[in-house]
């Protein structure tokens, strides 16, 4: 399904180097930035890269069907910092990183089609005004209130082979409680 690539190489940039290292999965630095934001707003109930949404997006906030992606800039390649190409070994940079950009692309979509709203934050962004982007979480949050049941929630027909019925967020009997402190500080 993924093609895989080989190792990346030797880079010659120490610049590339850090942000290679920096940009690994889980618990990047935008990422703990963001974390810690939305814990200062006391926004709770989400998830980290939780199974039960395609693409395990790197924060969901389950019961209001909202997926969060925190995209480095360099790994996803943001058009507003269009950060350059690493000078040595351009064309391998430039497949791994389409196939990022194609990647990303292809959760978006399958999110959206289960029925999931989507937030893409860059870590550009966040660096900015890590409050500006709680704010917009939040937001969020408060249009898509829980209902305990999505009007949009998707018939086992529409899900695809990528997107099986494990994909749907939990029944819940309470929902809304694990927001109620974030909308009422709000
Ligand atoms: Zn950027």
């Amino acid at each position: 399904m993924v093609r895989k690539l080989s190792l990346p190489p030797i880079s010659s940039s120490e610049a590339v180097h850090k942000s290679m290292l920096s940009n690994r999965g889980r618990d990047t630095g935008p990422e703990k930035a963001l974390r810690a934001a939305l814990r200062r707003h006391e926004l709770s109930g989400y998830r980290l890269n939780w199974k039960g949404a395609p693409g395990r997006p790197d924060i969901v906030f389950p019961e209001s069907w909202l997926a969060i992606f925190v995209n480095g800039c360099f790994w996803h390649r943001c058009s507003r910092c269009d950060l350059p190409l690493p000078k040595t070994n351009r064309a391998f940079w430039r497949g791994k990183f389409e196939l990022n950009v194609e990647r990303d692309a292809r959760k978006r979509k399958d999110l959206k089609t289960a029925g999931w709203h989507v937030i893409t934050l860059w870590e550009c962004e966040i660096k900015k005004d890590v409050d500006r982007c709680v704010r917009m979480i939040e937001r969020r949050l408060n249009t898509y209130r829980p209902t305990g049941r999505s009007p949009r929630r998707p018939s086992s027909a529409r899900i695809g082979t990528r997107t099986r019925a494990r994909h749907r967020p939990p029944r819940t009997s309470s929902a809304g409680r694990a927001r109620t402190s974030g909308r009422t500080r709000g």
